[in-house]
């Protein structure tokens, strides 16, 4: 038997207890990962694989990466779904007795990052944690790298459909849970796959509640959870306590910038699924998952990435409550109106670091001697910020004023102690001015003085031997030396020993050189330790602070949020809307915001819209493909949207009753994945639209009932159309190229028609873009395909078709009836394309020529008609 190494032994001990993580272990200058950890790290880095003789049976594969690049490796391991434990030397090697103490630091997880370059600037990291039982879920998220810490419970019906959307609003990193039902688990388990999560299951024990309790009270040094604002048995604190727990055990340190933690309600902002989420394109493209061509990138002017994931969160989440969106609103206002304040707050807020990050770093220790300077320059630009907007009378704008704090104290601190340019490591020196402390003065001055010292002594040398060219020189390995050219080695004294023969010179040292030395060296390392120290001292007097500056953070990034709106507000006309609890929704000229910016401002036709809760809720709007129904409906729903996020919209003036959800059916595409046809994925739409509107919601239904045959999809979208405007009485835009839909205007109370206009040139048509009332008489199919490029045969035979269809009159043929006789319209219908089909039948026959015709020819010919007929 070979006997362990005592690295490996050390080793082995270390990662028995982070086997579900590759564990990088520090060895010198290098991070080495061994064994299985070695196989797998050094295919997913692409970095070679050695092995190392370390007492095992067979060498150990090993593969390493330096220190200073560690960061590239770790995040190519995440982003490839690792965790990585990071193990370091945790004593002075050169003090250590046997071999150095080693021990994992920090555990790193999608979840957890912090350092910057890992992260996207305006987007948030959140790490989520689940618990569930039998009456709902809790559900508790951070960033750990921003320090934001928000809890909620799902307990009434729906708790899958919450739950998935509420992972969806958030797009977490990292989820862990613990659920005691088995069938949400299993839900659970479905999202991950349909929405590509990173999930693992926590410990159940961890989430008992005099666990959870111990965990949440020390963490908040609380003694009761009321200071915090739980309910009763509220089961945000099952989650709060699993993720903090779960915190603890791979950061391995307090983190006092979790210091808040934010409980909330589903019910406080509008809803939105993740289906119109996507179709709206709020944050992102359908097709490419891009911000550019979405709300977000026109609305996004935020000049730091704190304001960036603001905006992000204020789209993500509109508000419900009138006041709170006057609030923004007027805020909003006041800054478009000046000019002169849009300036100048877009000139200081782009000198202001991302703060809430850098607290995250403050409290982790990785803060480095740059980050204090960004830090303080930050701070620097406060006051002014203060006075730009301190005789805005808009209220939010004055309890921002009222949360910046100028940090006085840390700015001076920063500014006395750090210099303007310090280095970026912290355990190389050049990081704290001169005059700050008198021991760095001193020792900074004996090395300095130690220099001269090495000149006179140069000097001195020269004349005590004749030697002219003698020079003192410096280098790592032997530190000074007196260097005697070759011709002049005669002259070299007794007293002066070699230590080195070069080529054309010999290098010597003498007593007086060394006793020098020692004075230059020890200073240089005594200055850099102290400075070390002393940038650790000032790191912990900030720290103490942290809570502070994040106020300040969040007030910065609602001033960004705010500029941001104001400054799109202004650049693209938008105007106030009027903000109510009434049922009407009146927009005047309204634009879509996104694909006004993509065509040409002239170009874009702004239209109308007016829907109300009695005599006017349900439009429904037809016109040819290519017309804009789409457009006008999400143009309708975004406005909407943007109104209640606190935004200026894009139109000439509007009121809009404020909606508690935007629902959106848009021609789905097919959930393979989940094994569901497009019809089903419709209805399925459809069905959770039905069930969960409220008379206050908005929705934007684009066709429905496609997938299927005529006559079922028009029933459906019929008897869809009549219990909103009956049952459910919501505000809803109806895009439908059932023409016969029309015919419910009049029928029903509360359906009004509107179509699209075109304008026939000829056989050409030319789409005006405009909304007007009534409904369209034609669906112009054939033009469009004509306009897409279809050969021309193809349309010449299609117009054939029409004619001939037309002829039979299927398209003039009496309209569905309310639904007592819908059954004999049905059959009606179903007559006459048995009359069709005859038709086409005899046509056929008629055309055929018997004496062109092969035996072959006539069998197939025979085959087509005779399924014709078996369909009669
Ligand atoms: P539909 O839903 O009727 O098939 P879309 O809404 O998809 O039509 O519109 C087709 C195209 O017409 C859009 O891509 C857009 O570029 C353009 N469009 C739509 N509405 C307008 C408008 N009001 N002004 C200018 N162009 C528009």
């Amino acid at each position: 038997m070979k006997k362990l190494t005592p690295m490996m032994h050390q080793y082995l001990t270390i990662k028995e207890q982070y086997k579900d993580a590759l564990l990088l272990f520090r060895l010198g200058d290098f991070y080495e990962l061994f064994l299985d950890d070695a196989i797998v790290a050094s295919k997913e880095l692409e970095i070679t694989l050695t092995g190392r003789d370390c007492g095992l049976e067979e060498r150990a594969p090993m593969c390493g990466v330096p220190h200073h690049s560690v960061n590239n490796y770790i995040n190519k391991l995440i982003t490839k779904g690792y965790k990585v434990a990071i193990c370091e030397q945790i004593e002075d090697a050169s003090e250590a007795k046997g071999i150095v103490k080693r021990d994992v630091v920090r555990i790193i997880t999608p979840g957890t990052l912090i350092d910057t370059e890992l992260l996207e600037d305006k987007k948030n990291n959140y790490l989520m944690c689940i618990y569930g039982n039998n009456s709902g879920f809790g559900i508790t998220y951070v960033d750990v790298s921003t320090g934001e810490l928000f809890t909620t419970e799902i307990t009434q019906e729906n708790l899958k459909q919450n739950l998935e959307d509420e992972i969806c609003k958030l797009q977490p990193k990292e989820i862990i849970y613990s659920i005691e039902d088995n069938e949400l688990e299993d839900f659970l388990r479905v999202c991950e796959k349909k929405h590509n999560l990173y999930i693992n299951k926590y410990d159940q024990w961890r989430f008992e509640y005099d666990y959870v309790l111990k965990q949440i009270k020390k963490h908040f040094q609380i003694f009761t959870l009321d200071s915090l604002g739980f309910a009763k048995n509220h089961l945000g604190i099952y989650a709060t306590g699993g993720l903090i727990d779960y915190l603890k055990t791979t950061q391995k340190r307090a983190l006092n910038h979790l210091n808040k933690i934010h409980i909330y309600s589903l019910k406080q902002s509008m809803i939105l699924d993740i289906t119109t989420r996507r179709n709206l394109e709020l944050t992102e493209t359908i097709r490419e998952n891009k911000k550019k061509g979405s709300l977000l990138g026109v609305l996004d002017k935020t000049v730091t990435s704190m304001g960036g994931r603001m905006l992000r969160k204020w789209i993500e989440e509109p508000l419900i409550d009138v006041d709170k969106i006057n609030l923004r609103l007027d805020a909003v206002e006041s800054i478009k109106e000046d000019i002169l304040t849009r300036k100048e707050l877009k000139e200081n807020l782009k000198e202001i670091y991302d703060l809430e990050r850098l607290c995250s770093k403050i409290v982790y220790g990785s803060v480095n001697p740059r980050d204090l300077v960004a830090l303080k320059n930050s701070l620097k630009r406060l006051p002014n910020i203060k006075n730009i907007i301190i005789n805005q009378k808009a209220g939010l704008l004055q309890s921002i004023v009222d949360e910046i704090d100028n940090h006085d104290t840390i700015k001076d601190l920063i500014e006395e102690a750090i210099l303007e340019e310090p280095s970026i490591a912290v355990k190389e020196g050049n990081v704290i001015k001169d005059g700050y402390n008198q021991e760095v003065d001193q020792l900074r001055s004996a090395s300095r003085d130690g220099k001269s010292w090495i000149t006179t002594l140069e000097l001195k040398e020269r004349e005590k031997t004749g030697i002219k060219s003698l020079k003192i020189g410096y280098n790592k390995v032997f530190g000074y030396y007196i260097e005697v050219t070759r011709s002049n080695l005669s002259m070299v004294p007794t007293e002066y020993i070699r230590k080195q023969t070069l080529s054309n010179c010999e290098r010597y040292i003498t007593p007086d050189l060394k006793e020098v030395e020692s004075k230059i060296l020890g200073s240089e390392e005594k200055v850099i330790s102290l400075e070390y120290q002393l940038f650790n001292q000032i790191r912990s007097i900030i720290e103490k602070e942290v809570a502070k500056i994040q106020n300040t953070a969040r007030a910065i990034a609602q001033l960004d949020t705010i500029y941001s709106l104001a400054e799109v507000a202004y650049e693209n006309g938008y105007i106030k809307p009027i903000i109510n609890n009434e049922t009407i929704i009146s927009i005047d000229k309204g634009r879509h915001p996104v694909i006004e910016k993509m065509t040409n401002n002239s170009i874009f036709v702004p239209n109308d819209t007016y829907i109300n809760q009695n005599e006017h809720e349900v439009s429904i709007i037809t016109g040819p493909n290519m017309a804009g129904k789409s457009t006008y409906m999400r143009q309708v729903a975004l406005i909407v949207l943007m109104a209640q996020i606190g935004s200026f919209i894009s139109a000439d003036s509007g009121t809009i009753g404020v909606v508690d959800r935007i629902f959106t059916r848009v021609g789905a595409s097919d959930d393979l994945s989940q094994g569901q046809s497009t019809f089903m994925v419709e209805m399925s739409e459809m069905a959770s639209i039905l069930n969960n509107a409220t008379n206050n919601s908005l929705l934007i239904l684009d066709e429905i009932g496609r997938g299927t045959s005529t006559f079922d999809g028009l029933s459906i979208a019929w008897s869809v159309s009549e219990y909103i405007s009956k049952n459910i009485k919501c505000k809803t835009l109806f895009s439908t190229h059932y023409h016969e839909l029309t015919e419910l205007e009049g029928k029903v109370k509360g359906i009004k028609n509107y179509r699209i206009s075109v304008k026939e040139e000829g056989e050409n048509i030319v789409f005006l873009r405009k909304v007007v009332e009534g409904s369209a008489d034609k669906s112009y199919g054939i033009q469009v395909a004509k306009l897409a490029g279809l050969p021309k045969a193809v349309i010449t035979r299609a117009k054939e078709i029409l004619t001939n269809l037309e002829k039979n009159d299927i398209t003039k043929h009496e309209s569905i009836q309310e639904s007592k006789d819908s059954k004999n319209t049905k059959e009606n219908h179903q007559l006459n394309f048995i009359d069709m089909n005859k038709e086409d039948i005899a046509n056929e026959l008629k055309q055929i020529n018997l004496h062109e015709t092969t035996p072959i020819d006539a069998l197939n010919i025979l085959y087509r008609l005779q399924r014709k007929a078996n369909d009669l």
